[in-house]
């Protein structure tokens, strides 16, 4: 019996996940690996007791019919669902507008449930950093201190992280693919998640602010299929996030929460404050994916044809068919 080839995916965002699950539908081995405790990435819930709060992607839109299809999956699954938000933009001089009626979705109960479904199905190492890739002879092993890294070869390689570890990895092994990564810069964001007693009667469920600090503020908690108490989450601007950097936590608090009130809102009960280093990326490469056939050297994400959870997804699911046509 001939062996299937074994495929290493390191990442197990939603691009990860999409290009592992084609890879092995395919008939290839595939193991996933993931510095995280779970699965998900950007597309991420913070929980605590009685509270959670998705910190990373807000919502995410399905134009391509592919994706379309996928969600329509994960609707089922019952891990997706539509959120119709009340929805509201507020300009640079504060006027306040009804915001876009378009097609939204989140996962269910969670942000991160659609990469829990996906990656139920696949071999993934969570907990694993991958710190080096090496070229041996026509295979590739990972470097890193978890257990699951060492000892494996594989006949191909994924990289499905944000551009900069991408690049942070393959500069030295594939320095084309290397500096493709890192000709992509990406925008950081810091997240304010709030807890509340009671509801906050603001008039809208989410708001798109065009200036000031913050440039989001939402209910999470009336997105559906969640439970706790009121929760909401902000994010700063790209801007803001770039300028306050290095701030920590309770700077950033300090100055957020007064945002927040302009529009209405009571001091919280609690917050946990989250910086996304790597959140979208600034200067999107209009390629899909790379693959390299001579080094088995396959690159996905967002980064790769759009900045966001339906780019992201399509990436990993064109770099496997790409791989597949081998
Ligand atoms: C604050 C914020 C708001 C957003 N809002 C939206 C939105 O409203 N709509 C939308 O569609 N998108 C939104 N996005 C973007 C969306 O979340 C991303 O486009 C998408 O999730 C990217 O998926 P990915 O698989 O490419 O990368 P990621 O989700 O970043 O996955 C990369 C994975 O690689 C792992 N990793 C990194 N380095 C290593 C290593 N060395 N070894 C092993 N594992 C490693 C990470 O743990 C992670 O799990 C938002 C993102 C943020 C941060």
């Amino acid at each position: 019996m001939i062996e299937p080839l074994h495929i290493a995916v390191v990442g197990a965002g939603i691009a990860g996940l999409s290009c592992a699950t084609a890879l092995q539908h395919a008939g290839y081995r595939v193991s996933v690996f993931d510095k995280s405790r779970g699965p998900g990435g950007r597309m991420s819930t913070r929980r605590g007791d009685s509270w959670q709060c998705d910190h990373g992607a807000r919502f995410f839109t399905a134009d391509d019919p592919g994706f379309r299809a996928e969600v329509a999956r994960w609707e089922r699954a019952g891990v997706a669902a539509p959120w119709y938000p009340e929805l509201r933009q507020i300009d640079a001089a504060g006027r306040v507008t009804r915001g876009d009626a378009a097609e939204r979705f989140v996962g269910t109960p969670g942000m991160s449930a659609p990469a829990r479904m996906l990656a139920s199905s696949l071999a993934l190492y969570s907990g694993q950093t991958v710190s080096a890739v090496q070229r041996d002879g026509t295979s590739w092993r990972l470097l890193g201190q978890g257990e699951a890294l060492s000892g494996c070869r594989f006949d191909a390689l994924v990289i499905a992280l944000p551009a900069p570890q991408a690049a942070q990895l393959l500069h030295a092994v594939a320095p084309r693919q290397g500096a493709l990564a890192a000709s992509v810069t990406m925008a950081p964001c810091w997240a304010l998640m709030l807890q509340y007693a009671q509801p906050q009667a603001l008039g809208f469920d989410a708001a798109q602010l065009a200036a000031g600090a913050l440039c989001w503020a939402a209910r999470d908690s009336a997105k559906p299929g969640r439970s706790g108490s009121e929760s909401w989450v902000l994010h700063a601007s790209a801007a803001w996030s770039t300028a306050h950097i290095d701030a920590d936590p309770v700077t950033v608090a300090a100055q957020l929460l007064p945002a927040f009130a302009e529009l209405g809102a009571a001091a919280p009960v609690q917050w946990q404050a989250h910086r996304w280093l790597y959140a979208t990326p600034a200067t999107p490469r209009a390629e899909v994916f790379d693959w390299d056939p001579k080094l088995a050297l396959g690159l996905c994400g967002d980064w790769l044809g759009g900045v966001n959870v339906e780019a992201a997804w399509l990436s990993g699911r064109r770099l496997a068919h790409e791989i597949s046509l081998r």
